[in-house]
């Protein structure tokens, strides 16, 4: 079971941003900066490029419309979409997952918690 799996069951908490039945986002522990979000298909392929094309569709249609909510609800002025693919690329958790980085233009406390959820509306 991967930890994004256990994640999903319940079995271990995060800030959720996001929920459907195909799909969940929460906030990275690590943050790179603040709002730092990982989306996740539910449904455990290794990675990305493992995904069948309607659900990298919606996916990415995911990855849009939450990219806005966080730029707006945190007023980032930019966000970053990476998605590590195989160990050499330094991906660590083999359930597809694609980062969503907010980019501010000026300094912020790299934080997670509830209050960022709350910013997001
Ligand atoms: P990767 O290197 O595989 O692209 O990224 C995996 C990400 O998952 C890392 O940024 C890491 O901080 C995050 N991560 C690993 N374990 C947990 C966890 O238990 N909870 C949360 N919220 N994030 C996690």
């Amino acid at each position: 079971m991967t930890i994004f799996e256990k994640i999903i069951a319940g079995e271990i908490p995060s800030y959720k941003v996001y929920e459907d039945d195909e799909f969940i986002a929460f906030l990275d522990i690590q943050p790179k900066n603040t709002g730092h979000t990982l989306v996740v298909p539910k449904k455990v392929k290794t990675n990305v490029l493992e995904e069948d094309q309607a659900t990298v569709a919606k996916l990415f249609t995911l990855c849009q419309e939450l990219s806005n909510k966080l730029m707006k609800g945190l007023d980032a002025q930019g966000i970053k979409w990476q998605s590590n693919i195989n160990e050499v690329a330094g991906q660590e958790v083999f359930h597809t997952h694609i980062h969503l980085i907010p980019y501010y233009g000026r300094d912020v406390e790299v934080t997670v918690g509830e209050e960022i959820i709350k910013k997001l509306g």
